[in-house]
């Protein structure tokens, strides 16, 4: 097992991750930009690093210094959370050249599945059903226009190197699919340095639906069910649940069968999110994740779980010990990530938490770094908290939540508080009755 770990992100993960650590006896190297040398991941951990000044790329994106950190500290191996480096093979393979341990998948596995042309190649060949759309790359707009022609109207254009939701554009029609073609290149190109594009029949009323996976180094890979993520804005994820309100048991056992045959055919190992969209009765594969979710409490509290304690022991060589059969689904989880945002508008709102009440009680959790005083710098993403709740069932979960959001207080910032507040006590969500599309009208009705 390792001694000490270096945490190459910020925030409530940088947290999550030394929970995790100091309950398995490893020491904690934190490190830091100049705008959060205040922040709570760099006072709780045993030792901390300046890796750069306040803009990610200079600092939390600093390859060299986060490298040098764990020269200078003796750390044995990096966590990298969510964002920042998580998916940077490349990065991966720095840390394993240096005799260090990443701890996330093989270099090999987060490039595949980086480039979505060949996640779905790769998973269509180990028998994952995808959504129907281009064969590969849309080499010019007449490969676009064929495409569609031959898939049907509406379709959907995405970024090869896609991510956060950008570089994706609808066309409902063929009048439309020039522009679609052209802004997704451009987005792409600027977003990602990568103008490769492809096409997808675009889904109207699809839910999305993920599963978790966890993988030793030893070919066992074992599911812990399925996330609901159809709650989205600008597809970006708001809410979550586990179990999904639509997924029966059975369908779960049939898609985790699935999945987990082709990581283990894939040789995949650690953590892992098969990401699809549900309609009809039918799943589709839209991308991997290679990387510990944001989301990932809900499964935890579903399952009874530490899966940053599992990536962890699986990067150290440990075999997973438990089969499928023993993973247990226990209740109703939902998770609220809440953003230094205003609830109407959704323009980012930094600035100093005046004063600060979390919620507690049963089936309560609260995965935040936030404090009283602390400034919420405008540099970074703006989730401040995951609020999580567990009960016995849906209904309970809901009530609960609902009476956590009620006790959560942050001053001096607006946040999303309130926009969870609304949806927790709208008929359509607490009937489980929603899909992707379903938030963003409920914002515009106000
Ligand atoms: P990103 O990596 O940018 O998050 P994804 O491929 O994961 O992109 O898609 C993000 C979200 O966009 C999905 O959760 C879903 O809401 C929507 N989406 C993606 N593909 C389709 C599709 N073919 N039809 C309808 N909606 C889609």
């Amino acid at each position: 097992m390792f001694q000490k770990i270096l945490i190459a992100n910020r925030g409530e993960i940088a947290l999550r991750i030394q929970r995790a650590c100091r309950e398995l006896g490893i020491s904690t190297v934190a490190v830091h930009s100049t705008a959060d040398a205040e922040a709570m991941h760099v006072r709780l951990s045993d030792e901390s690093v300046c890796i750069g000044p306040p803009p990610a790329k200079d600092s939390y994106l600093n390859i060299p210094a986060i490298l040098s950190a764990a020269s200078i500290t003796g750390a044995d191996a990096i966590h990298p959370g969510y964002g920042f480096l998580s998916e940077n093979a490349s990065f991966a393979d720095m840390v394993d050249a240096h005799g260090l341990t990443f701890i996330g998948p093989s270099a090999e596995h987060i490039g595949m599945m980086g480039d979505k042309i060949a996640a779905k190649t790769a998973m269509a060949a180990v028998g994952v059903p995808l959504v129907p759309g281009s064969d590969g790359e849309l080499p010019d707009l007449e490969t676009a226009r064929e495409t569609a022609a031959r898939i049907g109207y509406p379709v959907l254009i995405k970024a090869a190197a896609g991510g956060g939701g950008r570089g994706m554009k609808v066309a409902r029609d063929p009048s439309e699919i020039e522009d679609a073609f052209r802004l997704a290149r451009t987005e792409s190109r600027t977003a990602f340095g990568n103008d490769a594009v492809y096409m997808e029949k675009y889904l109207d009323k699809p839910r999305h639906i993920e599963l978790q996976i966890m993988a030793d180094n030893h070919g066992n890979v074992v599911h812990f069910g399925e996330r609901d993520c159809s709650l989205q804005r600008r597809h970006q994820k708001v809410l979550e649940e586990a179990g999904s309100p639509a997924i029966s048991a059975v369908q779960r056992d049939a898609l985790g069968e699935t999945a987990t045959a082709a990581l283990r055919k894939l040789g995949y190992r650690n953590a892992g999110t098969l990401e699809f969209l549900y309609q009809d009765g039918q799943f589709a594969f839209i991308e991997m994740n290679t990387r510990l979710q944001v989301e990932h409490p809900v499964t935890e509290m579903l399952c009874d779980v530490d899966l940053v304690r599992e990536q962890i022991r699986v990067a150290s060589g440990a075999r997973l010990g438990y089969e499928q059969r023993d993973v247990t689904f226990t209740g109703h989880a939902i998770e609220c990530r809440i953003t230094a945002e205003d609830p109407v508008t959704f323009v980012p709102t930094p600035g100093r938490v005046t004063a600060y009440h979390a919620p507690g009680g049963l089936g309560v959790r609260i995965d935040s770094a936030l404090y009283a005083g602390y400034f919420v710098p405008p540099f970074y993403d703006s989730l401040i908290a995951k609020l999580i709740v567990h009960a016995p069932t849906r209904e309970a979960a809901i009530n609960r939540l609902r009476r956590a959001l009620d006790e959560f207080a942050v001053v001096g910032i607006k946040t999303t508080i309130a926009l969870h507040q609304r949806i927790v006590n709208d008929p359509e969500f607490q009937a489980g009755d929603y899909t992707i599309h379903w938030l963003e009208k409920f914002v515009a009705r106000g």
